[in-house]
């Protein structure tokens, strides 16, 4: 079991890593390989210490080479629920169960906020995870929602389920091919049914589903639903501690400004006061 489990790669995440690492802490940073699409998005930072002008892309660089001169490496992978065990947490991360003492909840904000009837049909057809619940659809009719390329491996596990996917791709130039893949186009507006899925509708038209696969960033309550959530953002205080004893969150998930300096400043913070917890 390590000390802490940071949820999230992006500058709250790294921030975390750094600090921990620092004060000599075991730790899995758990992620994308490329950190953040966020952060390499941006054209030009000009309001970040000690980066005049760089690209998002060469921010990540440096993130990418400071991590391997710390020797630390991301966990790539995606949390899709964390549990409580005693005086611990587990953290469930496609196939893998991660135990840890703490929590950093490092996952920036939803980039895609949920439609209506999304929550409303969690665990009654709606999911988070195609590797805990594509078996499930086993020659169904799936959507998959999916924001990121990065997610294009889960949509064709999904495809090797279900007989037929209605694939709504929302990110440019989507590479999925596959025959009983139908790429949507439009946003979905709402998932409908009676006790459970039965259809996901764009525009204004419904389409027959047995299920809906919400491939995209993780609010925060969705992974821990006890979690307290205030206007959208977890409610922390200054030393970063949620609700939860032992989770504490940094960086954009906490709400604004969503700006790189807060979510670094949170990260150290968040850090230090896992330090404290988990004491000597
Ligand atoms: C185009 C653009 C330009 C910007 N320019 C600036 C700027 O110039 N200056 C500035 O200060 N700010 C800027 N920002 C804002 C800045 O990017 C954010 O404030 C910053 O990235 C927040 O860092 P974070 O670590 O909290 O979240 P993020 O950078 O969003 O990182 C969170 C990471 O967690 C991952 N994640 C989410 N859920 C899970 C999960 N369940 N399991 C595993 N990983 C998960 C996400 O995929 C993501 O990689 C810009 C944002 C955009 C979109």
């Amino acid at each position: 079991m390590v000390d802490c489990i940071i949820i999230g790669a992006g500058v709250a995440g790294v921030s975390a890593a750094l600090t921990l690492k620092a004060l000599k802490r075991e730790f899995l940073l758990i992620g994308s390989a490329n950190l953040s699409n966020k952060v390499a998005g941006a054209e030009k930072i000009k309001n970040y210490p000690g980066l005049d002008g760089a690209s998002g892309a060469q921010f990540v660089q440096i993130m990418k080479d400071q991590l391997l001169h710390g020797g630390i490496s991301v966990t790539e992978g995606h949390v899709t629920g964390i549990y409580e065990g005693d005086g611990c947490f587990f953290v469930a991360c496609g196939q893998e169960m991660y135990e840890g003492k703490s929590i950093i909840l490092a996952t920036g904000v939803e980039s895609v906020k949920p439609i209506v009837g999304e929550r409303e049909f969690v665990g009654r057809g709606v999911s988070y995870c195609a590797v805990c619940d594509g078996f499930l659809y086993r020659g169904k009719t799936i959507a998959v929602v999916c924001t990121d390329r990065e997610e294009e491996r889960e949509v064709e596990l999904l495809a090797g389920y279900a007989s037929k996917v209605y694939l709504f791709a929302l990110y440019k130039n989507c590479t999925v091919n596959l025959p009983n893949v139908e790429i949507v186009k439009g946003i979905p507006s709402q998932i409908k049914g009676g006790t459970k899925v039965e259809g996901i509708v764009v525009g204004g038209k419904e389409i027959a589903v047995d299920g809906v696969f919400m491939l995209k960033d993780s609010a925060c309550d969705t992974l821990y639903p006890a979690l307290r959530v205030e206007n959208g953002s977890v409610a922390v205080d200054r030393n970063m501690a949620t609700n939860v004893k032992g989770m504490f969150a940094a960086g954009d998930c906490t709400g604004r400004p969503y700006q790189y300096a807060k979510a670094a400043g949170e990260g150290n913070v968040a850090a230090h006061s896992v330090s404290a917890y988990l004491g000597r």
